[in-house]
């Protein structure tokens, strides 16, 4: 049976729960263990779907379709096991199962309450599908005390009981915070934090303090005493200069070791940890560097872009060079004094991402006619590859309308919403003005490739499947006239109905594609589509 890993957060929010919890997954793997990360989120949206990327940053799409906390993303980029639905819960999900229960009747009678028909939900949830695991590590949002998360601290508070204490262990991170004025580390936060833990029963057994100074030994005996906790499980977690450390780090601070022997557990040999030394190593030591651009909407937030901020940091690795990231906000492009070409010169690389709404698309448009006609190297992903469709109609096709559904009605609908298509489950359906949550081609799909096109070589193959999240399609009504003027879909779902990927064989490196390659690329496995991307900044960064 599985071994269940509960961590909580205290004193503030990021503290990096989402990143100690992948980096303790990973470290568990290294030693050979089955591991899998869950998060419970304590708010009321159904899914982040919904959400703004400003409110709570990227939403991490899963193979199977689920609209995910982006800390999904960290699970699966760390520890490479793909992420599901049901890995990540919300509070909004939980009460809609239950109240869609109570309406059928499913109580009989009795009256439905927090405990315990939603903590027996948060608990089911915790341990579905978890038969063939070593350890699951469930991560609670939020930060102890909130109310909203009380049934989730309540849950694990049972299951401690219904499991047995071999098989459950509780890591609580905290703020150990420097007060410039003393002079000193201060652990009074982390000693409310654990006594508003233990308060709701829950003692943690390994407690991790991040702080910015290294924690004297002073500290963290106190630490260990005021919160009942041994010394060696006060861990001390000082911030590193890239994630990608942050599970070595850890390892030699013990966390890995401790957490085993919580469980009772003698660990045996050491992790092997050669692959993150060498992810590491190619951070540290570049051989070269290129600046690329992202042209974008959501640029005040780099959270926003998340997994297209590491899979460039991967397409870095896997060519040995560091990758600047310039975030610009396309909007700039939009006032009629801006100098556009000024602004996009110095960039090796050009890459417009994801985004929803007309907000910005012209400016975008302007950084896709600039990368095409000057051949600097350009990816556009999701919104991106609909933009650059809407250029070439526009500057090549003659087709001066050329525009999107997203954005009102148009004579010239380029980019056009699909009410149907198909997916391994069979035809989907939805319905022009219907619900936002949840309507989207959403998650895994394949896509058949050209033999003979640039993006079969990116892939070496030509059938692919990849993540997708979007509502609008490049128009196949416009396929020909696209293709003539220079753009070819190269990229198309099996019944060949909608278009996946477009390119420009008359350019060094001109890709657009309908899904999100990002989600999926990991250090180790950089994605084929970013590999080769700064592979082509990198040629660039040589002619400039
Ligand atoms: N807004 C576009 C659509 O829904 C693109 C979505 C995206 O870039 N993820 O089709």
């Amino acid at each position: 049976m599985a071994r269940f890993i509960f961590i909580t957060g205290g004193v503030v929010s990021s503290l990096g729960k989402g990143l100690m919890a992948a980096s303790l997954a990973a470290l568990l793997q290294a030693r050979g263990f089955k591991v899998r990360i869950r998060k419970f989120d304590p708010y009321l949206n159904v899914d982040p779907g919904t959400m703004s990327p400003y409110q709570h940053g990227e939403v991490y799409v899963t193979d199977d379709g689920a609209e995910t906390d982006l800390d999904l993303g960290h699970y699966e980029r760390f520890t490479g096991v793909s992420a599901r639905q049901t890995d990540n819960v919300t509070s909004g999900r939980i009460y809609q199962q239950i109240i869609t229960r109570e309406r059928r009747g499913d109580y009989l009678g009795a009256t439905v309450q927090v405990i315990p028909h939603v903590t027996d939900a948060i608990k089911e949830f915790a341990l579905a599908e978890t038969g063939d695991l070593d350890f699951v590590l469930c991560e609670i949002g939020g930060t102890v005390g909130d109310i909203e998360s009380l049934p989730f601290v309540e849950a694990i508070r049972q299951l401690r009981n219904d499991l047995g204490r071999d098989q459950t262990v509780f890591v609580h991170v905290t703020l150990v915070p420097f007060i410039a004025a003393a002079g000193e580390l201060k652990t009074k936060p982390t000693q409310h934090s654990v006594k508003e833990l233990t308060s709701l029963g829950v003692q943690p057994d390994v407690l991790v303090c991040r702080c910015e100074h290294p924690l004297p030994d002073a500290e963290r005996a106190k630490i260990a005493a005021f919160c009942n906790v041994r010394k060696e499980a006060v861990i001390p977690a000082l911030d590193a200069k890239s994630i990608y450390e942050v599970p070595l780090q850890y390892h030699a601070e013990n966390l890995d070791f401790e957490v085993l022997r919580a469980f009772g557990i003698t660990p045996g040999l050491a992790p092997d940890l050669r692959r993150w030394h060498d992810i590491v190593d190619r951070l540290h030591h570049p051989e070269g560097e290129v600046t690329v651009g992202v042209v974008g909407k959501y640029v005040g937030l780099p959270d926003a872009y998340k997994s297209l901020n590491e899979a460039l940091v991967h397409g870095g690795m896997a060519n040995r060079v560091k990758v600047n990231i310039q975030w610009i906000d396309a909007e700039l492009f939009e006032a009629p004094e801006s100098d556009v070409a000024a602004r996009l010169e110095p960039l090796h690389a050009i890459l417009v991402p994801g985004a929803f709404g007309e907000r910005g698309a012209e400016g975008k448009i302007q950084a896709i006619r600039f990368a095409r006609e000057r051949k600097v190297p350009f990816f556009g992903i999701c919104f991106g590859m609909q933009m650059a469709c809407v250029e070439g109609a526009r500057n090549l096709a003659g087709i001066a309308q050329a525009s999107s559904t997203e954005f009102g009605p148009t004579e010239e609908p380029v980019v056009g919403i699909i009410e149907e298509w198909m997916s391994a489950e069979g035809r989907q359906k939805r319905e022009a003005g219907g619900d936002l949550g949840g309507t989207m081609r959403l998650g895994a799909y394949e896509a058949v490739l050209a033999g003979n096109s640039h993006a079969a070589a990116i892939y070496g193959g030509t059938r692919i499947t990849e993540r997708h999240r979007h509502r609008w399609e490049v128009n196949t009504a416009y396929r020909e006239r696209l293709e003539t003027s220079g753009l070819t879909f190269s990229g198309m779902s099996p019944d060949g109905e909608l278009p996946e990927i477009v390119e420009r064989p008359d350019h060094p490196w001109f890709v657009g594609v309908q899904f999100h390659p990002e989600l999926k690329s990991k250090p180790f496995d950089p994605h084929p589509l970013f590999a080769g991307f700064i592979e082509a900044a990198l040629r660039q960064s040589r002619l400039v």
